[in-house]
């Protein structure tokens, strides 16, 4: 069935647009989640701060219980992607990845800080709320429920860019090599010039997430042809205006949300 198979750089093109919008769209529903817990508690949010390369946050007043606003940003904003799924089940466009990519990437990069969340003193929701005493093993637990659905989501919609379970191992590489990590080396770069951070950190983070993404390339592929259920999903024909038009949404996404953010140096704590 090569015939179906259209050219992987397409296919990358449009899943570096999808992450990058998907991964934005996350974070801003995310926040949305820790402003929609303390919204209910009776505190005012002051506003968002939002940025695709640094942390983003929602200053607010002072609300009284912590573990809800630390619970919010995931349980909320994150749990609240896999509506996007179910919508990408209903309307099987290539369209609708920037939507997958909010879930399925989102869940991903959330279920890793849980991951590391017991055993780390980096500061994160999930540190913060062992710290109030959530027990470890349920925080490790949500990383594993979130792990398990990102993965599902990533691989039964991968066709939606061109990939799928009777693509060859190497375009599943260069697909998800070239349509997420490209991503990752802006940030460090961003960082290097912008905030001084050290050359061999940026770099040895790099060769981290494409081992990582090496790993996920080659999990799809193995998933895919062992997992009736991850063959669901019709290989989709990419065109170029599809890569086109949700590269232009990314940029518009991404230029709204550094607008509506209040600069950082005018957040009052
Ligand atoms: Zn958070």
């Amino acid at each position: 069935m090569r015939d179906e198979e259209g050219k992987p750089l397409l296919s990358a093109l449009l899943l570096l647009g999808s992450f990058t919008f998907g991964y934005n769209l996350h974070t801003f529903l995310h926040e949305l989640g820790h402003a929609i817990s303390i919204w209910v508690q009776g505190g005012t949010v002051h506003g968002f701060i939002l940025h695709p390369f640094l942390a983003s946050y929602a200053p607010s007043t002072y609300v009284p219980d912590h573990v809800l606003l630390y619970l919010g940003g995931a349980l909320i904003g994150g749990t609240g992607t896999v509506l996007f799924a179910f919508l990408a089940w209903r309307y099987r466009s290539p369209y609708l990845m920037p939507l997958v990519m909010a879930c399925a990437a989102g869940l991903l990069t959330t279920s890793r800080w849980m991951f590391v969340a017991p055993f780390t003193d980096v500061f994160t929701d999930y540190h913060s709320l062992i710290t109030l005493g959530a027990p470890p093993v349920v925080i490790f637990l949500w990383g594993l429920l979130f792990l398990v659905v990102g993965l599902t989501v990533f691989i039964l919609y991968l066709p939606l860019v061109g990939i799928s379970h009777r693509s060859s191992l190497v375009k599943h590489l260069i697909v998800i090599e070239l349509g997420i990590l490209p991503y990752q080396v802006g940030a460090r770069l961003y960082c290097i010039l912008t905030a001084d951070a050290d050359l061999q950190g940026a770099v040895s983070r790099v060769m981290y997430q494409a081992v990582a993404l090496a790993i996920l390339a080659c999990l799809s592929k193995w998933l895919s042809g062992r997992i009736p259920f991850l063959r669901s999903v019709e290989m989709a024909p990419i065109r170029k205006t599809h890569a086109v038009v949700v590269w232009a949404v990314a940029a518009a996404f991404i230029i709204g949300m550094l607008l509506v953010s209040i600069p950082r140096d005018m957040v009052v704590t």
